[in-house]
């Protein structure tokens, strides 16, 4: 059933690209000392930036822009060759102030109302489960947001995304900022082949760790150090294995 609804126009929008369907679900964190001054961000014409939906700690959902229309959420970005990310993605933005701000736990009435607020919308539009991301899957480099406190193996349990229970951490061998060799170019192939932007160098390199980092937010949240440790290799092999 769809939660009730505010509005709040943003006037943030413009045509979705010709020829390009709508199959990415994009989840964010406004990353905002309020929630309330974060609607007020999305609705300024200034600010050039908007999301269709806005989800408050209480669980509040405010409609912005209309599901056809290509809200401005999520910047220069990459996922699985596509650039143009606004244009084939409904964005939610979720209020939590954020890693700058005081990051912390999305209150149960948020996650709930997120929930069905995001199964009303893949009821809606062929949006396949690994192609419900973080903001920060898109562009690791600029982001981290909705970032590793959010429940993503809930949503998950609730049919939202596409999730493996993560591989155990364990000791063994990592690849790490500064090495290189097959190791490094195997797992950045794997990263590429779930969706990840990275360049094909053979050197574990600063974009490498964001990349790492990015996944470990979404999928292996117990340790972000963008180091490509057992646990981490393993989790993807799965994720992988599931698609
Ligand atoms: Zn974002």
């Amino acid at each position: 059933m769809m939660p009730r609804l505010d509005h709040r126009p943003s006037p943030n929008h413009d045509e979705r690209a010709v020829g390009k369907p709508v199959d990415i679900l994009l989840l964010h964190y406004t990353g905002m000392r309020s929630a309330e001054a974060a609607v007020k961000w999305l609705a300024d014409p200034a600010s050039k930036v908007s999301s269709h939906y806005f989800v408050d700690e209480d669980g509040r959902i405010v409609a912005m822009v209309d599901e056809d229309r290509r809200a401005w959420h999520a910047g220069k970005a990459f996922w699985a060759g596509e650039t143009d990310i606004n244009s084939r993605s409904i964005g939610i933005e979720i209020a939590n102030p954020g890693h700058e701000f005081g990051y912390r736990p999305f209150p149960d009435a948020q996650i709930d109302a997120a929930i069905a607020l995001c199964r009303d919308i893949l009821a809606r539009h062929a949006i396949p489960p690994e192609r419900v991301l973080a903001h920060s899957d898109v562009a690791p480099l600029r982001k981290q947001d909705p970032g590793e406190l959010f429940p993503w193996a809930k949503l998950a349990a609730a049919g939202i995304g596409h999730w493996v229970e993560p591989a155990p951490i364990a000791e063994g061998p990592v690849v790490r900022r500064g090495d290189s060799g097959a190791a490094v170019t195997d797992l950045k192939q794997r990263l590429r082949t779930y969706g990840y932007g990275l360049g094909r160098e053979s050197e574990f390199d600063t974009e490498t760790e964001a990349v790492v980092a990015a996944f470990q937010r979404h999928f292996r949240p117990e340790r972000v150090d963008g180091i490509a440790d057992p646990s981490t290799v393993a989790t993807l092999e799965r994720l992988l294995a599931t698609v």
